[in-house]
C-alpha cells in the first residue's frame, strides 16, 4: 500500500486569502485514508484556523509539510523552494498557468486545473467555473458600492427614482452570474458578447442581448458589396471549437467598440470580463467611449486580473491597470486584483470541493499516483521544460 499524503503549504502571496483545503474536505480525505500536513496559519486568511482542522498534521516547518507528500495542493504555482522539498513523485496541483513546467519544477508531476475541458461532466472539478462565478457576483455588489444611485426603481413620496444600467462585456461564467447578480438587484441589464451562443443564456436571465463577431462584421461587408456567402465554420459565430470567444481582427474590434459606444452614454455600471485564453485582452472601451459615460458611473475590469497577469497589466477598459482604481472623466475604473480574496471563504469552500472531485476521479491507489490516461487529465499534465 502507497502512502497517501497531502502537503498544503501557506500562499506565497500576501493577496493571495484563499486555502485549497477546508476543514470539511479534509475530514473526507482523511476518511479515505489521506494524511494531510498543513503549514500553520495557510487557512487563517480564509476563516479558517489551524485548531480547525482536526486530525490534520499542523507544522510550521516547509520541510516537514513536504516530507513524504503524494500530492501538493495550491492556487498558483510553488516557490522553487517548496518544489525543492517535495519528492520527485509527488503530484502538484493547481492553477499553475502554463503548459510547460518551469524549470525549478524538475521532474515532478504537474497538473494545471484551467487545462480542464470546459464540459458538464468535468464541471464538478472545474476550478475556473467555480471561481469566476464567485467573482462575477462579487464585482456586481463591490461596483454598486461606488455607484452615488441605487440600483432599482423606487417610487418614493419624495420622487421615483430610475433603476440603474448595468452592462456586462463577455458572458461567460464570470459574466453570466454578474448578469444574475445585478437583475436581482434590480438594475435594468444588457449584455455583450462575441459568442452568438450566449444569447440564450443571457435573455434566460432576462437581460438584453448584444453580439458582434467576425461573421457578423464579414456579413454586413458582403451585403453591402453583393458578395456571395462562403461556406461557415462549424463551431457558432464568434467561438472556437474549444467554445471559448475568438480573438477577432481590428476591423471587428472597432465594430464592437462602435457598438459598445452607442450603449456607454446611459450606462452606470460596466462590468467587464470578455477574454480570450493565452491572449491579452481585447479593448472595448477605448479613452474616448469612457468620456461619454455618466459622471459618477464604474467600470469594474475583471479582464486585468487574468492568470499569472502582473500588477499594472491592461483589461477591456484602455484605461484600468491591474490593482489599480483609478478616477477620470468622474467615472470610477478598477482594476482588480486578487479579487477572489474578497469571498476567501466560499471561494476556498469551492475550490476545495473542486480538488477533491479530482482526487477521487485521479487517483490510482494501484499505481499509487495521478491517473495519466484519464480523458480530462491528460491536457492538465504539464510538460517538463
Ligand atoms: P472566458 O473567461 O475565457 O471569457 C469570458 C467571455 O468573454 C466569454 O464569454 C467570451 O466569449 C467573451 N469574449 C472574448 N472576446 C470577446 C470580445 N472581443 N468581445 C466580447 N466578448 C468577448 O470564458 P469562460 O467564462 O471561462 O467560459 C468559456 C466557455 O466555456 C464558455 O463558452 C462557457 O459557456 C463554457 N463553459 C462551459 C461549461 C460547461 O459545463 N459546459 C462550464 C463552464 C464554462
Amino acid at each position: 500500500m502507497h502512502t497517501k499524503k497531502i502537503a498544503i503549504f501557506r500562499a506565497s502571496s500576501r493577496q493571495e486569502k484563499r486555502v485549497p483545503m477546508t476543514p470539511t474536505v479534509a475530514k473526507k480525505l482523511m476518511d479515505l485514508g489521506w494524511t494531510i500536513a498543513l503549514q500553520s496559519g495557510a487557512g487563517s486568511d480564509s476563516g479558517f484556523l489551524d485548531t480547525d482542522y482536526g486530525g490534520v498534521h499542523i507544522h510550521e516547518d516547509e520541510r516537514v509539510v513536504a516530507d513524504g507528500a503524494s500530492c501538493a495542493l495550491c492556487f498558483g504555482p510553488l516557490t522553487p523552494q517548496q518544489y525543492s522539498f517535495l519528492p520527485k513523485t509527488c503530484a502538484v496541483i493547481g492553477l499553475l498557468g502554463s503548459d510547460r513546467a518551469p524549470e525549478h519544477v524538475h521532474s515532478l508531476p504537474a497538473y494545471s486545473l484551467e487545462r480542464l475541458p470546459r464540459t458538464s461532466g468535468a464541471q464538478v472539478m472545474d476550478v475556473l467555473t467555480s471561481q469566476s462565478s464567485l467573482y462575477g457576483y462579487w464585482a456586481v455588489l463591490h461596483g454598486t458600492g461606488r455607484l452615488p444611485r441605487v440600483m432599482p426603481m423606487m417610487m418614493t413620496p419624495s420622487g421615483r427614482l430610475n433603476p440603474a444600467h448595468v452592462l456586462v462585456l463577455g458572458a461567460g461564467v464570470a459574466g453570466l452570474q454578474a448578469i444574475a447578480t445585478a437583475q436581482r438587484l434590480g438594475a435594468v441589464v444588457s449584455a455583450f458578447d462575441v459568442r452568438e451562443s450566449a444569447r440564450g443564456a443571457v435573455e434566460s436571465l432576462g437581460a438584453k442581448f448584444y453580439h458582434c463577431s467576425e461573421e457578423t462584421v464579414r456579413e454586413k461587408m458582403r451585403d453591402k458589396t453583393g458578395e456571395r456567402m462562403q461556406g461557415r465554420s462549424e463551431s457558432s459565430p464568434g467561438e472556437d471549437q474549444g467554445g471559448y470567444g475568438q480573438r477577432v481582427g481590428t476591423d471587428t474590434l472597432l465594430a464592437q467598440q462602435a457598438l459598445i459606444g452607442t450603449l456607454l452614454p446611459k450606462t452606470d455600471l460596466v462590468i467587464a470580463t470578455a477574454m480570450v485564453p493565452g491572449q491579452e485582452p481585447p479593448i472595448l472601451i477605448t479613452h474616448s467611449m469612457v468620456q461619454s459615460m455618466p459622471t459618477g458611473s464604474v467600470i469594474m475590469d475583471l479582464a486585468t486580473d487574468r492568470l499569472g497577469a502582473p500588477l499594472g497589466s491592461s483589461g477591456n477598459c484602455a484605461i484600468s491597470r491591474r490593482g489599480e482604481e483609478i478616477q477620470l472623466y468622474g467615472v470610477t475604473i478598477v482594476g482588480t486584483s486578487y479579487g477572489m480574496s474578497h469571498m476567501a471563504v466560499d471561494a476556498s469552500a469551492m475550490y476545495a470541493n473542486n480538488l477533491f472531485a479530482f482526487i477521487q476521479y485521479a487517483w490510482d491507489d494501484h499505481i499509487g499516483g495521478i491517473n495519466d490516461d484519464l480523458d480530462w487529465v491528460k491536457p492538465l499534465k504539464l510538460s517538463l521544460a
